[in-house]
């Protein structure tokens, strides 16, 4: 894993790393965090652009158990992402990063809309572009519009940023015996159902060529050295 290779990258938070140790919504502080550690792997050289999830205050699924309409559902979350773009735009701005939020739904007075050719030529200047609402589509999840973005927008690995530091044969929460793998082809994930991301996403991923690294984002630090090579993650590409 070496920088010139990871040049630019898409990284990925789900909701749930905005919450801290809470159980919804957004904590300051835990975005002050990532705000610092997306800080430093810019400053390492990197170019940076977000997708951020929703989860930590609306999920689509859980809120058509409840009895809403899935699309209706799926359009809330897909709102809630955007206050978190917004959290986490405010935290960047706050540590000296210029940033702009495109939404995948317009959205014309709080951000600018998803345009491709616009979001390259900030990341040309040297901006964090952050994506907010999704692929814009119901029945579709965050980490799809991650490996959607990651791909047109050219970027070289996708970094999936979870409360673990990799991928495990079992839950390394429940077992304690848990292997973690350093790497891992895209057919054993899918033939295994090993969880990384859902489906489709590891699926657009393949299909690009489009490395995961799956890390611990909740380290302080970490994101950093995983980009430098050093620190300790999972990475899912292609079988040589
Ligand atoms: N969502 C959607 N289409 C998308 C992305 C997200 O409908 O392209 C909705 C879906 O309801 C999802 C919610 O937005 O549950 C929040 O996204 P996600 O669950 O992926 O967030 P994360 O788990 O990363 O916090």
């Amino acid at each position: 894993m070496n920088r010139l290779r990871f040049h630019r990258i898409l990284l990925k938070l789900s909701g749930e790393a905005l919450m801290g140790d809470g159980q919804f919504g957004i904590d300051p502080d835990t975005v002050a965090g990532l705000a610092g550690e997306v800080a430093a792997a810019k400053a390492a050289g990197h170019e940076l652009c977000l997708v951020v999830g929703g989860g930590n205050i609306f999920r689509g699924i859980a809120g058509a158990a409840k009895g809403f309409d899935r699309s209706t559902a799926d359009y809330m979350g897909m709102l809630a992402t955007v206050m978190n773009a917004l959290a986490v735009q405010n935290a960047l701005e706050k540590v000296g990063i210029d940033t702009r939020v495109q939404s995948a739904i317009p959205m014309a007075s709080v951000c600018e809309p998803y345009v491709r050719r616009r979001a390259m030529r900030h990341m040309e200047k040297g901006r964090i572009v952050i994506f907010a609402a999704g692929t814009g589509n119901p029945y579709f999840t965050t980490d799809t519009a991650a490996a959607l973005r990651a791909a047109e927008m050219g970027c070289d690995a996708l970094f999936k940023g979870t409360s673990v530091d990799g991928v495990y044969d079992a839950d390394p929460k429940k077992v304690p015996t848990a292997k973690r793998y350093d790497q891992l082809a895209f057919s054993r994930v899918l033939a295994d159902d090993l969880k990384v991301m859902d489906a489709s996403a590891v699926a657009l991923c393949r299909d690009n060529n489009i490395p995961i690294v799956v890390f611990n984002i909740r380290q302080p630090g970490n994101l950093a050295q995983v980009l430098a090579g050093q620190g300790t993650a999972t990475i899912v590409q292609t079988e040589n």
